[in-house]
């Protein structure tokens, strides 16, 4: 295959076709060994449970390139975990933890040319998923599954350094009590598409979805998860049954308590609390850490630390999460393969 001829400093987080993907077909009862394709269309059947009703789950990870030329995946144990509760969720069959790695470690390996360099704040963004195909009517579980695996190389989210960005609450909900917010499936996605332009042409970078059942607590910030920093330096996430459990936000958990010395809360965030918070920000995969300016809540617009500069802490768990990935920073035991 030719030599991509990719100008790093200008990737955004778009789609591009890569050389080879990982897929994986269940049929009888059982995943076969898979393997890499250079065809990046699937060829499946008009009635497939995925097309209709949703029957599919996805993940997000990224892989980096350190220093001394080697590669780093950020914790895709976690991923495949959560991978496995997606599928268990929509009942499909799950993809064993090895089976994962061993997918992931495949498809950056085979594309190799496409990692951006050290140095370039961008990576190569893995794209697993899990979907329901073969002839289907009725609503029912499919009876044939396909696991994919493709990469796409992103650029560094902020260009200009780590940016503040204001987000609105939504008046949509995202997820409900005991519905599928935890899982990572299309639908909650598909949801949040029209909120999601709603916020962006009044202004904001996303919206901020509240708990359905009361609308007084923070759930998530778009495709991302909200954390905040309280006056007396403690590092707090919200718990709920209905977020995505985060990657990113756990790792922030873990940072906040061992390596920065914060006291962590995973606990209510009140919407009409804000003011106990001076720094607030998104995390997540593509997010990474996104510090959050402000927040509008109907008339009212509430600052946290400043709409243009950075705090204190969400800047040093953003250089000590963004070193760990890239390597220059000693990572937490298994954290990284
Ligand atoms: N919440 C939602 C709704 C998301 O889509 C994501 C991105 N996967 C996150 C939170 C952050 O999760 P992670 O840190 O694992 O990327």
């Amino acid at each position: 295959m030719s030599r991509p001829n990719i100008d790093w400093t200008t990737l955004g987080f778009s789609y591009l076709r890569t050389d080879l993907r990982f897929l994986s077909h269940w049929r009888d009862g059982a995943w076969d060994e898979g393997v890499l394709t250079g065809d990046n269309c699937l060829h499946i059947s008009e009635g497939s449970a995925a097309l209709h009703y949703g029957q599919q789950c996805f993940e997000g990870l990224k892989a980096y390139r350190c220093r001394d030329g080697s590669v780093n995946l950020f914790r895709p144990d976690r991923n495949a975990a959560r991978l496995q509760r997606s599928c268990a969720r929509l009942l499909m069959p799950t993809i064993p933890t090895e089976r994962f790695l061993d997918a992931c470690r495949q498809v950056v390996l085979a594309n190799l040319d496409y990692l951006p360099p050290y140095g370039s704040g961008g990576a190569l963004y893995l794209r697993p998923f899990v979907i329901g195909v073969g002839d289907n009517l009725g609503v029912h579980s499919a009876p044939e599954f396909l696991f994919s695996v493709f990469c796409v190389p992103v650029g560094a989210y902020f260009k200009g350094g780590l940016t503040p960005t204001n987000f609105v609450v939504s008046r949509y909900d995202r997820a409900a009590p005991n519905g599928t917010g935890a899982a990572k499936v299309g639908g909650n996605y598909a949801a949040s598409l029209l909120p999601g332009r709603e916020a962006r042409e009044r202004g904001f970078g996303d919206c901020i979805y509240l708990d359905p059942e009361t609308h007084t607590r923070i759930e998530e910030v778009g495709s991302a998860n909200f954390f905040g920093i309280t006056r007396d330096g403690h590092f707090v996430t919200p718990r709920s049954p209905s977020i995505l459990p985060g990657v990113t936000r756990d790792s922030l958990l873990s940072l906040a308590r061992e390596r920065l010395g914060l006291e962590v809360e995973e606990r209510d965030v009140f919407v009409d609390r804000l003011d106990e918070f001076v720094e607030a920000g998104a995390c997540g995969t593509a997010a990474v850490i996104t510090p959050i300016g402000g927040i509008q809540n109907g008339d009212r617009f509430h600052v946290f630390h400043s709409e243009t500069e950075v705090g204190p802490v969400t800047r040093r768990l953003y250089d000590e999460l963004t070193g760990i990935q890239s390597g220059d920073v000693e990572a937490p035991g298994g954290w990284i393969v």
